[in-house]
C-alpha cells in the first residue's frame, strides 16, 4: 500500500503565525498517526510580495517547532513551465479567455450598478465577482489586444468548464466547512465567477498551481485553513478539467487573534519568531494551538 502524502504549503509573504504553525503541526501529527509522508511546499508565485528572507524564516520557525519535512522542498517559483503547459491544455480546449480588465475598470462598474439600486454579485468571501463579459469578446479583438501588447490574465470560463466535465461534483471532506459543512460535498466552484487562472505578471494564479502541485506531489490529504473551504469548489473543477487525481480534504479550525479575527502580518505578536524571541517554547506553542 502506498503512504499518505500531506504537505504545508506556505507563502513566504510573510512571517509564519500561530495559525501556520497549527497547520503544520496538525498535518504533522496527521501524517504521524497514518504513517505518511509530509512534504513541505513553498507558494511564492507572488514573485514582488515573496522574499527569500520570508522564506528562511519559515525554515527557521518550522525547524524550531520540532518539524521536518521532505527534502528537496518545491518552490512554485522554479516551476513556471510547469503551470504554462497545464494553462495551455486549457487555453487549447477553450476553457479559458485572456480578460484585459483593470481593477479601476471593475470598481466603475461596481459603482455604477450600486448608485443605480443594483446589488452586485460576491464570491463566498465577500469579494465583489469580475463580471464575465469578455467572455463575448470576439476572436478578431481578442488577437488584436494581445498582438498590441495590452496586458491580460487568463480567465476560466466556468461556465464552459462545467459543461466540459458534464456532471456534478463534489469532494470528500474529513474536516469541516465554516458552517460545519462535512462528509461529501458539493462543489459550487460558479460561486466564484471567471476565476484567474494565470496573472497578468506570472503565467499561473493560486488555484492553478494548487492543484497542478497536489497532483505532481502525489498529495493524498490536503489539510488546511477552513478560509480555503469554498476554494476547494474550483479546484474539483480544475483537477476534473485537467484529469487530475481528488484528494481528501481536512479543513481545520483557524486561530483567531484576540480581536476574533484571522491571524494575519498585522497581528504581530503572534508571530512564531516573535513569540520565541519573547522566550516562549515550542511546547507554549503547541499548548496555545491546542495541539
Ligand atoms: N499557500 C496558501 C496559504 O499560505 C495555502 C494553500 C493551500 O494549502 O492550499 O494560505
Amino acid at each position: 500500500m502506498t503512504r499518505p502524502v500531506f504537505r504545508f504549503a506556505p507563502s513566504p509573504n510573510g512571517a509564519l503565525h500561530l495559525g501556520h504553525a497549527y497547520s503544520a503541526l496538525l498535518n504533522r501529527q496527521l501524517a504521524g498517526e497514518t504513517d505518511g509522508r509530509l512534504l513541505l511546499r513553498i507558494e511564492d508565485i507572488d514573485t514582488t510580495r515573496c522574499t527569500p528572507e520570508f522564506e528562511a524564516g519559515i525554515y527557521r520557525d518550522l525547524a524550531w517547532l520540532g518539524l521536518e519535512w521532505e527534502k528537496p522542498v518545491r518552490r512554485q517559483s522554479d516551476h513556471f513551465g510547469d503551470y504554462e503547459r497545464a494553462l495551455e491544455t486549457l487555453v487549447d480546449a477553450g476553457l479559458v479567455y485572456p480578460s484585459f480588465l483593470t481593477r479601476g475598470e471593475v470598481r466603475a462598474m461596481i459603482s455604477d450598478a450600486e448608485a443605480d439600486g443594483r446589488e452586485w454579485p460576491r464570491d463566498p468571501d465577500g469579494v465583489p465577482l469580475v463580471p464575465s463579459i469578455e467572455r463575448q469578446l470576439s476572436e478578431r479583438e481578442r488577437k488584436s489586444r494581445m498582438a498590441g501588447g495590452d496586458p491580460f490574465a487568463w480567465r476560466l470560463n466556468v461556465d464552459a468548464a462545467l459543461s466540459h466535465v458534464g456532471h456534478s461534483l463534489s469532494w470528500d471532506e474529513q474536516g469541516a466547512g465554516p458552517n460545519g459543512e462535512t462528509g461529501v460535498m458539493d462543489a459550487r466552484p460558479d460561486a466564484w465567477g471567471d476565476v484567474v487562472i494565470a496573472r497578468k505578471d506570472v503565467p499561473t494564479s493560486y488555484h492553478l498551481s494548487v492543484v497542478i502541485d497536489d497532483a505532481l506531489q502525489a498529495v493524498t490529504h490536503v489539510v488546511r485553513g477552513r478560509d480555503l473551504f469554498f476554494a476547494t469548489g474550483v479546484h474539483r473543477l480544475l483537477q476534473d478539467v485537467l484529469g487530475l487525481p481528488e484528494p481528501l480534504y481536512i479543513h481545520h479550525d483557524l486561530v483567531l487573534g484576540d480581536d476574533g479575527r484571522k491571524l494575519s502580518k498585522s497581528h504581530g505578536d503572534t508571530g512564531i519568531a516573535a513569540l520565541r524571541e519573547a522566550g516562549l517554547t515550542p511546547e507554549d506553542i503547541r499548548r496555545m494551538v491546542g495541539l
